[in-house]
């Protein structure tokens, strides 16, 4: 059995739509009486979309029900479904703490709470009998304040046992007009020692070279190799990873066909930029990491020794991976489901 690591997914993409429903059901919410034969609410929850926009618009629906007091419930089947299918052995999971906060409290007392939802998120994921290692990439958001994500960055900063690093999230296209008020939050969360990656070069709209030099990772960044592949020979000096999420292309209407996927991955091999595979949102998409992995070799897009280097350069590139490689102990203990030592080691940049 391989064990593999995930980088980019979101918590609210997360959540697998049968559980979604599920919990619809169990509430019984508008959606329940709406959707009530599983398979249509599979259809709405998982079909593509025509923009980024409306794409991003779908997270809002499984935000709105991952408070304070459920989260624990949707973690802990996450943790479950990953373990036992995806083989994961490392996870970070990333969202924005601030919109799970409670929505009728004032700006500053929401900036209060995230603290505590941090250590929800702690806590649910880590479950004992499904030992994956777990951290977590809190997002500052393009349609935030600047004091919300300045606040954002302050609790990564100050959360680190639980943290390992900071993101922008919320459509790469709405960044542009606030772009030195981003520059200056990664230019801060790199004087507090945070490793960092961002939603960047995901669109064609969303393409900003102010910001690569503060980034460890770049979340997505097809458009370098598709567009701009001038850029590869710094992304490569700066050993800078992609986090490439195939599925998302399509389901955002980036990408027409999968097999689009291919340049990018022949240029950052020759370029010497490496490339983790992740999933983005393997509930929304209803698409987990092996499967991932399975439709890039199936439609030619690597071959199997292309997957092996981009599985290795996940553990690489991993901000709070114990030893930032893939140790064969820690996997076999991991394997054994031997108690193992789960306090993170996050990463210096
Ligand atoms: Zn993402």
């Amino acid at each position: 059995m391989a064990l593999y690591a995930e980088l980019h997914r979101h918590l609210g993409g997360s959540v697998v739509p049968r559980i979604l429903w599920r919990y619809f059901q169990r509430q019984n919410t508008d959606l329940a009486q709406r959707f009530t034969e599983y398979s249509e609410f599979e259809k709405f929850y998982t079909r593509s979309r025509n923009t980024l926009d409306e794409y991003l618009e779908l997270h809002t629906l499984v935000e709105s029900v991952q408070t304070a007091q459920t989260l624990p419930y949707f973690i802990y089947r996450l943790i479950r479904g990953a373990y036992i299918f995806e083989n994961l052995a490392y996870l970070e999971l990333r969202y924005t703490p601030y919109l799970r906060t409670s929505e009728h409290l004032s700006q500053s007392e929401r900036i209060e709470q995230m603290a505590q939802i941090v250590e929800i998120v702690g806590q649910a994921s880590r479950v004992k009998d499904y030992p994956i290692v777990t951290s977590q990439i809190l997002c500052m958001h393009s349609r935030l304040p600047y004091e919300v994500n300045k606040a954002i960055v302050d609790l990564a900063a100050l959360a680190k046992g639980y943290v390992c690093g900071v993101d922008v999230a919320g459509g790469d296209a709405h960044y542009a007009e606030r772009l030195d008020e981003f520059v200056g939050l990664y230019e801060y969360a790199r004087s507090l020692g945070l490793n960092t990656t961002g939603h960047l070069y995901e669109t064609p709209q969303g393409c900003y070279p102010e910001l690569l030099p503060y980034l460890m990772r770049i979340g997505h960044g097809i458009h370098i190799p598709l567009k701009y592949p001038e850029l590869l020979k710094e992304v490569a000096q700066r050993q800078q990873c992609l986090e490439v999420c195939p599925t998302t292309y399509l389901k955002t209407g980036t990408l027409e066909d999968i097999r689009q996927l291919k340049v990018v991955f022949d240029r950052c091999f020759e370029a010497g930029v490496d490339i983790a595979i992740c999933t983005d949102n393997a509930g929304l998409h209803n698409v987990r990491l092996p499967f991932e992995y399975e439709n890039l070799l199936t439609q030619d897009v690597i071959d199997f020794k292309q997957l092996q280097a981009c599985q290795d350069a996940a553990f690489r590139h991993a901000f709070a991976w114990p030893h930032g490689q893939r140790p064969a102990s820690l996997l076999t203990g991991l394997l054994q489901n031997e108690a193992i030592d789960r306090e993170l080691v996050v990463r210096s940049p």
